[in-house]
């Protein structure tokens, strides 16, 4: 399971956000397109990576967590109430989903062992597959390409992020400059 945070080889911010954008590629999505997270989870991730599934639990079977990806199986699990808070456009499930992708995608074959094998408190935050899978997320949702001229509320309209998320990709926008 991919639902706590462990250690995975390190992967810089430069390199996830060209694994995103390969992606988006991939899935024949534009970088001025908002993500379809729902339709990627339903259609396209069984087309891209074989024996993928996806499996929506009631509420009550998973009380502590909003999904998680088992790494085993080969699915991503998720919660009914947050499978339907992002069908109805839920910026923050919205979220949940493509995180889980990310997992998916960078963390199915990490040797769960070694990566528990470690502090994660003493590792650094570029070696975690949280950090991973949120980097991974924030930029899929919201590639930088296009944002330089938009406002927050903008951006959180634009590709059904939260305002948090788009402040976040304007943030490291200013930074790089
Ligand atoms: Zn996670």
């Amino acid at each position: 399971m991919v639902n706590s945070n462990y250690c995975a080889p390190p992967t810089s911010t430069k390199e996830i956000i060209q694994l995103a954008s390969f992606f988006r590629k991939v899935l024949g999505i534009s970088a001025d397109e908002k993500i379809d997270v729902i339709r990627i989870l339903e259609f396209k991730m069984q087309e891209i990576f074989e024996g993928f599934n996806y499996v929506i639990v009631d509420s009550q079977e998973l009380p502590d967590t909003y999904a998680y990806t088992d790494s085993k199986k080969k699915e991503i699990v998720i919660r009914d109430d947050i499978y339907d808070a992002a069908i109805n456009g839920d910026a923050r499930h919205r979220f949940t989903i493509a995180h889980e992708i990310a997992h998916y995608i960078k963390h199915l074959n990490l040797d769960i062992k070694l990566a528990r094998s470690k502090d994660i408190n003493k590792v650094p935050i570029y070696e975690t597959t949280e950090w991973q899978a949120n980097t991974f997320a924030r930029h899929f949702l919201v590639p930088i390409d296009y944002i330089s001229n938009l406002r927050e509320h903008e951006i959180a309209e634009k590709y059904g992020v939260s305002l948090e998320v788009a402040r976040y990709q304007i943030d490291y926008l200013n930074k790089r400059k």
